[in-house]
């Protein structure tokens, strides 16, 4: 069985992010990029798969623009098999990647699709949902755990109600949650070997999907800074604050 896993190129999740001075965006000029950490997950898992034969082939694939080439190549030094690059200066909305991926689906007939649960940039968390959906295919979204078994998964996710297990058939839509596993880093030998891995570039256009916005962000504001708290020694003294500076008593 071969594993699409789709990474996407974010702000490093170490980094305070800065609105741009128009309010139109996050700046993302000069500053250090990541791997979505949880496609990482989603990476990892599908190497695991692979390691215990469940899986032949795990491609990795990235859309966007300057750098995502980096982004893929980092996949690749993880150990992904292949790289597919979908090029676009555009913003890409979740439904232009689903659509974007429902067509490398569509050429790759994979058994398994992993992405993240979601982007820690846009935290749409509607990728995969949208993906399955175009598909037609079962989904599983913030799997814990998962384990492929004869032509089914045995997902496991964490609801507020408690643990939740779905068997669901494959192929599938499975995105990946914080606690799916522990990614591994990359060796340096590996690093210096992903650039002879294949890597397989398109455009939107090539693959004939119009990936057009459909939503407009009206601006992009920074959270107004929060005052740092205070530990108080007893209930009496918070009283007293309460009742003396806040005036709410
Ligand atoms: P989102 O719906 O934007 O929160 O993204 C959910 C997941 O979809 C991410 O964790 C990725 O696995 C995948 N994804 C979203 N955008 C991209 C992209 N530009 N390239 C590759 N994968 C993406």
């Amino acid at each position: 069985m071969k594993v699409l896993v789709a990474v996407k190129r974010v702000v490093d999740p170490a980094v305070r992010p800065r609105v741009r001075a128009d309010g139109s965006a996050v700046d993302t000029a000069n500053v250090k990029m990541a791997l979505n950490p949880f496609d990482e997950i989603a990476l990892e898992e599908a190497l695991r798969l692979k390691e215990r034969g469940v899986v032949r082939e795990v491609v990795a694939v990235s859309m966007g623009g300057a750098g995502v080439r980096d982004s893929l190549l980092q996949a690749l030094a993880l150990g992904a098999d292949r790289g597919i690059l979908v090029e676009t200066d555009s913003v890409l909305e979740p439904l232009a990647v689903a659509k974007l991926l429902a067509k490398l689906v569509a050429r790759e007939a994979p058994g398994l699709v992993l992405l993240g649960k979601q982007a820690i940039d846009d935290d749409c968390g509607q990728t995969p949902q949208m993906l399955a959906g175009l598909l037609g295919w079962a989904q599983a979204t913030n799997a814990s755990e998962l384990h492929v078994e004869e032509g089914t998964a045995r997902v496991v996710r964490e609801t507020d109600a408690g643990r939740e297990i779905l068997r669901i058939k494959l192929p599938a839509v499975v995105s990946a949650d914080l606690r799916l596993n522990q990614p591994r880093l990359a060796s340096l030998p590996a690093i210096m070997k992903a650039r002879q891995k294949p890597l397989e570039r398109h455009t939107p256009e090539q693959l004939g999907i119009d990936t057009r916005q459909r939503l407009q962000l009206d601006r992009l504001a920074e959270p107004s800074l929060k005052r740092a708290g205070v530990k108080l020694a007893s209930m009496a003294e918070l009283v007293d604050r309460l009742r003396n500076e806040a005036k709410v008593l």
